[in-house]
């Protein structure tokens, strides 16, 4: 039995200073229940907690560390570049370069911004939209998470799904009334909102693949209706590729589903674990964005030289190495196809999503497809199997609305282990 005492005493200590005991609310295990682990160290594919107990890792700091904790070259550009002092508040020539290097992996962006992380990014993303196209209402899918500005906090995803927050306080109605939904895939709904609201639209955001209701694919069409809406009716098209990016491939969903958003918002691993996102697109729609244009936007320490110098680093290795994401992608198809053996043989219902690196297991016999068949499974054996798995060393997140995030310093002995886990922890919950 793993034993947690520190943690809780940590936890304990946290609530006095911290509001619920932590910087981002999903932390807390609030929705499954028991003590959250504070985590002391990480490498590789492997945590330790405060009390010694080490796991291995499929949240990867929720997505960044594709390569793994503390991964060598990441750490010593960040050392060295420390030295050269920490920001500067003015610019730099690694900031070109990292424009340069994702210019070269994603071609259709011409231009882009880095900020500090992927709220701010989609959030910047959406005004520069507004103010290319004079339109004020935007429409998002239920279930997908853009980040915790206030437009965003409509039927989102991620822990306030997790949470089951339905509207949430101080977000006031004015914002919310231009913030339309409609359920993911569902290209009709999308059609007739975009008919009841001529030219009104200014941009359709949506996660490619979506990963904060779970793991849930684009349907076929489902993501070329959108383009092809976007363009009858000049809406710009925004793709969040804050998950996808730099995961699904180099040129992140765009590439890997071969559909063109308008604009592009990055974050996770472009920041390898330090705190960056960015949006970038079309020159045409970018060059609205100040001091070119008058849409503002800002930030102290945006292009920070040591979140540049570490996603940098991350990025040229993914870019001058490109087998590690197709090694990745058939780890994570290994695992999936184990999970599949076991769960098979456990005789419940269960639904596997998966989509290069993302993937996820929900307890349902039904097609997840949208946030209503994804909220339709069964929560509750879910927090059982996340506990079952922490007790076997498998962190897994500690929701059952987020995806699972692989990364490649995960061996085959540990998804070897991790499958055997999933088969001896189905067998204490059911
Ligand atoms: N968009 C997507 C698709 C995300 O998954 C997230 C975070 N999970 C965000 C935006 C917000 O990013 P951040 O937490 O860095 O603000």
């Amino acid at each position: 039995m793993y034993s947690y005492e520190t943690s809780k005493a940590l936890f304990e200590r946290a609530q006095h200073s911290i509001p619920g005991g932590v910087n981002s609310p999903v932390r807390a295990f609030k929705s499954v229940g028991g003590t959250p682990l504070f985590i002391k160290k990480a490498k590789g594919a492997y945590l330790y907690d405060e009390d010694g107990n080490q796991y291995i890792d499929y949240i990867a700091s929720w997505g960044p560390l594709i390569l793994g904790h503390a991964y060598e070259p990441v750490v010593k550009a960040i050392q060295e570049q420390a030295t050269y002092s920490t920001s500067y508040g003015a610019p730099t020539e690694l900031e070109i370069k990292m424009a340069e290097l994702i210019k070269s992996l994603v071609p259709n962006v011409d231009l882009i911004r880095m900020v500090s992380s992927g709220t701010e990014a989609c959030m910047s993303a959406l005004r520069v939209a507004r103010g290319y196209t004079g339109r004020n209402k935007f429409i998002k899918f239920e279930g997908c998470y853009h980040g915790h500005a206030d437009s965003f906090l409509v039927k989102a995803g991620s822990g306030v799904a997790t949470f089951n927050i339905q509207t949430v306080p101080g977000v006031t109605a004015a914002i919310a009334n231009d913030t339309l939904t409609c359920a993911y895939n569902d290209l009709e709904a999308v059609k007739r909102l975009v008919a009841e609201h001529p030219n009104e639209i200014a941009a359709i955001i949506v996660e490619p693949v979506a990963g904060n209701m779970g793991c849930i694919l684009p349907q076929p069409g489902f993501l070329e209706g959108l383009r092809q809406i976007c363009d009858e009716e000049k809406i710009v098209l925004i793709f969040d590729e804050v998950m996808t990016g730099f995961r699904l491939a180099l040129g992140g969903a765009q590439e890997r589903l071969g559909i063109n958003a308008d604009l592009v918002t990055y974050g996770k691993v472009i920041g390898a674990g330090m705190p960056v996102g960015a949006f970038g697109g079309k020159r045409e729609i970018m060059e609205v964005v100040a001091p070119l244009g008058n849409v503002y936007q800002a930030g102290t320490l945006s292009g920070n030289p040591i979140a540049m110098i570490a996603g940098y680093t991350l990025l040229s290795e993914l870019k001058n190495h490109p087998s590690l994401l197709q090694e990745l992608d058939t780890k994570t198809k290994y695992l999936k196809d184990g999970l599949d053996k076991v769960l098979s043989e456990w005789g419940h219902p269960y639904t596997i999503n998966h989509f290069g690196s993302m993937i996820s297991v929900h307890f349902s016999n039904k097609p997840v497809t949208d946030f209503a068949s994804a909220a339709a499974c069964d929560i509750e054996l879910f927090k059982k199997f996340f506990h079952a798995m922490l007790q076997r060393g498998v962190y897994l997140p500690p929701s059952a609305f987020e995806s699972w995030f692989l990364n490649n310093a995960l061996s085959y002995e540990d998804l070897d282990k991790t499958i055997e886990a999933v088969r001896e922890s189905l067998k204490t919950i059911s």
